[in-house]
């Protein structure tokens, strides 16, 4: 059963109420950019207390400042004006779950779902996989401390990246909805004013 029919429900219903979203600019108003993770029970606008139209908020598998987060929180300040950037990691992450090793062996077994067992993920496909994950660096997180701060040292010291920018560094915590400030990442993202 597909969730298509929900969604498209769900979206009648939104835009019914859209109203005055329509003259919402471009640029997020409130000049800031979120990193964080795809996990579903983080909602950013709601843990962040965001409107539509306020900030970027890119999300990726961990929250991690792979190449492709970094093209867009370039494009974030350099045509649309962000002033700060936030990477928030948190508890209970699935990126501490397996390594580049486990999935890339259970993608060369199948296809499938992998069950998560209390040893961790165990292939129950019957294939064919593919090799192709061997290709992937896929940003597995053993310590979200040193995850954050390695995330937000990235970003700081990237060419493309100004020093004016503050990168602040945090770990949402999934049991208490509190976000939890990790002061060696935020020190290494402080801004260099001129
Ligand atoms: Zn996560």
């Amino acid at each position: 059963m597909s969730v298509l029919p929900e969604v498209i429900a769900a979206n009648a219903d939104y835009a019914a109420e859209f109203g005055d979203k329509s003259e919402l600019a471009l640029p997020p108003a409130r000049g800031f950019a979120v990193l964080t993770c795809m996990d579903a029970r983080l909602d950013p606008a709601k843990y962040a207390g965001l409107s539509e139209g306020d900030a970027h908020v890119i999300r990726n598998a961990g929250g991690r400042a792979s190449d492709d987060a970094i093209r867009s929180l370039v494009i974030s300040y350099k045509l649309l004006g962000t002033k700060e950037w936030f990477v928030i990691h948190h508890s209970d992450c699935g990126m501490e779950f397996f390594t580049d090793e486990v999935i890339r062996g259970l993608l060369a077994n199948s296809l499938e779902t992998a069950a998560l067992g209390p040893d961790g993920f165990h292939d129950v496909g019957t294939g064919p996989g593919s090799a192709e994950g061997d290709y992937i660096d896929w940003l597995t997180i053993s310590d979200q401390e040193t995850s954050v701060t390695e995330d937000v040292r990235r970003i700081r010291n990237h060419p493309l990246v100004p020093s004016r920018i503050p990168i602040y560094g945090y770990i949402y915590d999934v049991k208490s909805g509190l976000l939890v400030e990790v002061p060696s990442a935020t020190a290494a993202g402080a801004a260099v004013s001129d």
